[in-house]
């Protein structure tokens, strides 16, 4: 090789391998600048995904504080499965997981992708246990009826993560705060369910915020808000031996793990804020939250 063609090509070499690390280093502080806070949504009825009120006008506000994601994991409280799976098809179908409720909701599709990413880097960042990828499932209505009107162009990839409903709920937290790490690759976690979920005590005459709200579910919601405030999770985790009220609030874990799975993500120096903090139906609280660098 003559000296000149060899040096040319050395400086060539140089000059990639520099763009390559350069590369990286941007794209680590691409990935810092991006670090999503964590939601959680009391859903509430499938009729807010077709309805336009008070909670889901929050909603839609709340996904415009801050950048858009990259793509979301959802935990939603209505797929519960043995072992702990994502979703990891291209195109997950609409699961219309209900009955008795007008045709219009029968008709909403929420048609974002799927993520293989994210379904694999799920996969890799949770060691505690092996997770499944399954092709049987899709978004169900506790993740579209919120993300219809977070993101109603239905544009950013969409996955869900199961809950295991063998395990307790120490598992799920010490899972969850394995998640962390993907919000600073753009990922937005959301948690979907309600923190006070009793159905033997429902009043759906008494939708409206606040009317017919029961004692024990008032109390209840109030001590959930104060111990996510003080970071106190222990009796949050074990709130089975907590109190009545907690009993009530959550006779089932399906809906109450989301929120667990969301405070679990909550860093040393992040903050918390609430919204939606309503009580409806006279058990069910809507009470929603995002946790976020202060
Ligand atoms: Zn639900």
């Amino acid at each position: 090789m003559k000296r000149s063609k060899f040096i040319q090509s050395t400086l060539g070499i140089i000059a990639m391998e520099t763009l390559g690390s350069f590369k990286t280093i941007t794209d680590n502080l691409k990935e810092q600048d991006e670090e999503m806070p964590a939601l959680f949504i009391g859903h509430g009825s499938p009729m807010n995904a077709i309805e336009d009120n008070e909670f889901t006008s929050t909603w839609n506000a709340v996904g415009k504080t801050f950048s858009k994601p990259k793509a979301i994991l959802c935990v939603s409280a209505h797929w519960e499965t043995r072992g702990t799976y994502v979703t990891a098809m291209e195109k997950p179908e609409t699961i219309h997981d209900f009955g008795g409720f007008p045709q219009e909701l029968f008709d909403v599709q929420y048609p974002a992708k799927g993520s293989k990413w994210l379904a694999e880097e799920t996969k890799k960042t949770i060691k505690s246990t092996a997770i499944g990828l399954a092709d049987q499932w899709g978004l169900d209505h506790g993740c579209w009826s919120v993300l219809k009107k977070l993101y109603p162009e239905a544009d950013i990839p969409v996955i869900q993560l199961s809950l295991d409903r063998t395990k307790d709920t120490q598992y799920h937290y010490d899972l969850a705060k394995q998640l962390a790490g993907l919000r600073k690759k753009g990922v937005l976690i959301v948690g979907s369910g309600n923190m006070v979920h009793n159905f033997q005590y429902a009043n759906f005459r008494a939708m409206k915020s606040g009317s017919a709200a029961l004692d024990w579910a008032i109390d209840a919601n109030h001590e959930f808000k104060e111990l996510i405030k003080d970071n106190n999770h222990k009796p949050l985790i074990d709130y089975r031996n907590h109190s009545k009220a907690f009993q009530l609030a959550a006779p089932t874990p399906e809906h109450y793990l989301p929120m667990i799975y969301t405070i679990a993500l909550k860093g040393k120096n992040e903050k918390v804020s609430f919204f939606n903090d309503e009580i409806v139906g006279a058990s069910f609280s809507m009470t929603s939250l995002k946790i976020e660098k202060s």
